[in-house]
């Protein structure tokens, strides 16, 4: 068990590791950020902050000087940086963030497990790109293989036409089938150094252009009757990659079961609702299981729950929210310029607490 006063480094300085180092905080312990120039909001809720870039080995040996344990806010974090670090220090396996970093690999790897991705392909050039189109069909999504996220590096090819006016990226893509589901959900759970694991109750995802709009709970009679197959291919995962902290799992519920989309090796934007929605947070919980501390229950507190996110200009009024009836709890992350698309906060809205 990591001793109060003990200091967490985490590496990425964005909202997500702002709400970690408030939890770690909590807890009595002290954090320091590292990551590159940028509006690192992390940095307003550290202890200290380190900019830097990734490859900076100085920056990098000064950051695991002054840590007890290092852990991570964003799943593009490169494997050099971790590598360059005292392995001792490191709470999650690398190995989850190779996995995830890469989505032709994060999908081989949950089909492994049993899981069941969109058909897809390889795309390495144009005309792997005719010939993944050719075996998917239309419609389909071409999406790069690394670095995308919240919907960016995706191009969304309605039909064989459409497919012929699309030019191959120049990067390593996948092109997957284009899923025709009825909601969107996420499993999201916590694991123990010693293996134990709790799951937070699923909510349905609304996604908006490919970045997710709002989680709510209940989540349905679908994505109900698939959380137990969802979960359990969570699990495998999480026990196949000795996993340490908070993992999430993406997935498309349809007529016909569970489909695996993606997984993020850290907390997840789904499981915001969960700061006042649950008895303990995916922050806490992360923060308790790389620390060594017991783990905190994640049973639901109230019957129903509606995360949504907070986008662009709309934080400049968001302060309005705090008028409306029902008690909303906001949280605006401190970002300095509110560009449209730009996750600002979010604000969670609980119905009657359950017995
Ligand atoms: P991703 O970055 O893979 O999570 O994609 C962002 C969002 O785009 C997803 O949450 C879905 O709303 C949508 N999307 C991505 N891939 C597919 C697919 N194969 N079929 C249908 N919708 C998809």
């Amino acid at each position: 068990m990591l001793a109060p006063g003990s200091t967490i480094g985490i590496l990425g300085g964005g909202q997500l590791g702002r709400m970690m180092a408030v939890a770690a905080l909590q807890l009595g312990y002290r954090v320091v950020g590292f990551a590159p120039e940028g509006d690192n909001v992390a940095a307003d809720a550290c202890t200290d902050f380190i900019t830097a870039a990734w490859d900076d080995t100085a920056a990098l040996a000064r950051f695991a000087q002054g840590c007890d344990v290092v852990t991570w806010e964003f799943e593009n974090v490169p494997l050099g940086t971790v590598a360059a670090l005292p392995q001792h220090l490191i709470a999650c396996p690398p190995r989850a963030l190779e996995v995830a970093q890469d989505r032709l690999r994060e999908k081989a790897f949950a089909a492994d497990l049993g899981g069941s991705p969109a058909p897809h392909a390889r795309v390495e050039s144009a005309a792997d790109l005719s010939a993944a189109i050719a075996e998917v069909g239309t419609p389909g999504i071409l999406k790069t293989a690394r670095d995308g996220y919240d919907g960016k590096g995706q191009w969304r090819v309605r039909s064989v036409i459409e497919a012929g006016g699309l030019p191959f990226p120049g990067v390593t893509c996948i092109y997957e089938g284009f899923v025709m589901y009825e909601t969107e959900f996420s499993v999201i759970l916590v694991r123990g150094a010693d293996g134990q694991v709790k799951f937070w109750d699923s909510t349905a995802n609304l996604h908006e252009g490919g970045m997710l709009a709002r989680s709510v709970l209940p989540a349905g009679a679908l994505v109900e009757a698939q959380v137990p197959a969802a979960r359990e291919l969570a699990r495998k995962v999480a026990d196949a990659l000795g996993y340490v902290g908070v993992l999430t799992l993406e997935f498309f519920a349809t007529r016909e079961g569970p489909v695996f989309n993606e997984m993020a090796p850290r907390v997840h934007n789904s499981g915001h609702w969960t700061i006042e929605g649950a008895a303990t947070s995916q922050f806490e919980n992360h923060i308790r299981a790389i620390c060594g501390l017991p783990l905190g229950g994640t049973k639901t507190r109230f019957e129903a729950i509606e995360m949504r996110n907070i986008v662009g200009e709309e934080a400049l009024e968001a302060h309005r929210i705090l008028a409306e009836p029902g008690e909303p709890h906001l949280h605006l992350y401190g970002k300095r310029e509110a560009r449209e698309g730009r996750k600002m906060g979010h604000v969670t809205r609980v119905g009657h607490a359950l017995k």
